[in-house]
């Protein structure tokens, strides 16, 4: 998507572990007009699925997945990232390492809210080590739903969660993969 491109080259900054800042237009400030777009483009890659509910996973999978869903008609559900107590009744739970917090964590999200009939789309802000996504996966295969795709705004395509997560036969669409980043040179994309 080349407007995600040149939005990263423009106001993307990035910091030394390999991280990529896109906190003026995606995971701090948000900018909704630009979001809408990328929800139209989730909806055009995935025009052919059927899709009932859309998961992602708090906090910053859920702006984006807030107006994804706009365009596909369906409710958000997001993964918890700590058992809260006052959630109702029984949960799936995943286990996550966290890529940039250096530390692994539980996911949970409600039964209530993901079950056999759904055809769930994944989505969320960045696809690193594949780490989240598996566990957000994991979540639909335990509520024995069907796992339509996931759909990601930023793969650095230098690390190896997008290789794994398409070796694992998942469809994955990533609106921008980052082939290399350098704090002198910037982002070169993959075409
Ligand atoms: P993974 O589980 O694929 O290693 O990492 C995915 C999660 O880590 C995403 O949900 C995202 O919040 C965070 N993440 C990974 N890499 C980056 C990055 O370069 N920048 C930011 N802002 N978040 C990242």
């Amino acid at each position: 998507m080349e407007l995600l491109k040149e939005r990263i080259r423009k106001d993307g900054i990035i910091k030394e572990g390999n991280v990529l800042k896109v906190d003026s237009f995606l995971n701090h400030q948000m900018d909704i007009q630009f979001l809408e777009e990328i929800g139209k483009e989730f909806k055009r890659r995935f025009a052919d699925a059927e899709i009932t509910k859309i998961l992602t996973i708090e906090a910053s999978g859920i702006g984006i997945a807030c107006i994804a869903a706009r365009y596909f008609n369906v409710p958000v559900v997001f993964a918890k990232k700590n058992q809260t107590k006052n959630i109702a009744g029984e949960v799936y739970t995943a286990k996550v390492e966290s890529f940039t917090h250096g530390r692994t964590y539980d996911i949970i999200v409600s039964q209530q809210f993901l079950n056999k009939e759904d055809k769930i789309l994944i989505i969320d802000d960045f696809l690193a080590n594949g780490q989240a996504l598996i566990g957000l996966s994991k979540l639909v295969e335990a509520a024995g739903a069907t796992l339509a795709g996931a759909g990601i705004v930023i793969e650095k395509g230098f690390q190896p969660g997008g290789k794994m997560i398409r070796d694992m036969g998942i469809r994955l669409e990533s609106l921008a993969i980052i082939e290399s980043m350098d704090e002198q040179t910037g982002c070169t994309f993959r075409q």
